[in-house]
């Protein structure tokens, strides 16, 4: 119980600090329209406290996605697969997502578990997507590449081009609807854009049948927090796109 409480206040602690502006049980209140500024927090009154884990899934959209895992196999397609990775980090989530999270590459955290963000930049991720009233079990998430590169540094190009199209396969089994990409690195690299992520973010980008949202990597944000607001928007602008109609 005292968990549960430390949970939930820790939730309403970072909503506030994502400019969640309050919270109620109220049937009413929690079934409003979102107004223009005012946040569609209405499940914070009852967060998801979810801690990442993979969960069994069955569809064709599964088995397909188990078809590309199989593909790749013990990869060695790029010289990431000498150079200390652990094990490949093949993405995690529901299978028939409508909100897919894409981001650079495994950390150390992932390179040890398998699993994409569960370091520290995942436990925010955790939390940005309990703040949109969705778990980490509503949607999926997954990398650019999948084998962590060396001391974190940033996937080369030839190391892209190789691991890319496996994730061109995901995007294109699950269909989301919108994918928001974290940081630089990713929506740089899907756009086929060199522009900043500060100029990238705050448009709406039409990729492989989805809306693409870029905005500022989880990692970013421990180092800067005072552009958790920006990425706020972001994920209000995602939750009115996956609510709208069409
Ligand atoms: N950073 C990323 O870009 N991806 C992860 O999976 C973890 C940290």
């Amino acid at each position: 119980m005292k968990k549960t409480v430390d949970q939930l206040v820790e939730h309403l602690i970072f909503a506030k600090e994502l400019g969640v502006a309050g919270v109620s049980r109220d049937q009413a209140w929690r079934a409003r329209k979102a107004q223009e500024g005012a946040e569609p927090v209405g499940a914070l009154a009852e967060p998801a406290l979810t801690i990442a884990h993979p969960v069994a899934f069955s569809s064709n959209a599964a088995d397909a996605l188990a078809a590309v895992r199989t593909d790749i196999g013990d990869c060695t397609r790029c010289k990431l697969h000498a150079l200390g990775r652990t094990q490949i980090v093949f993405g995690v989530g529901n299978p028939h997502a409508d909100l897919m999270f894409v981001g650079e590459a495994p950390g150390a955290d992932e390179d040890i578990q398998g699993i994409p963000f569960v370091g520290r930049a995942g436990q925010l991720l955790t939390k940005i997507i309990e703040a949109i009233a969705l778990t980490r079990e509503d949607v999926y998430i997954a990398n650019v590449i999948k084998c962590r590169p060396p001391q974190n540094r940033n996937p080369e190009p030839d190391e892209v081009e190789t691991c890319e199209p496996f994730l061109f396969r995901q995007i294109d089994i699950i269909k989301p609807r919108v994918i928001v990409a974290l940081g630089k690195f990713a929506a740089q690299t899907l756009l086929r854009t060199p522009d900043p992520i500060s100029r990238l973010r705050g448009r709406v980008y039409d990729y492989r049948g989805a809306k693409l949202i870029p905005t500022f990597h989880p990692a970013y944000l421990l180092r800067n927090p005072s552009s958790k607001r920006e990425v706020w928007e972001d994920m209000k602008l995602a939750k009115k796109l996956l609510t709208s109609e069409s």
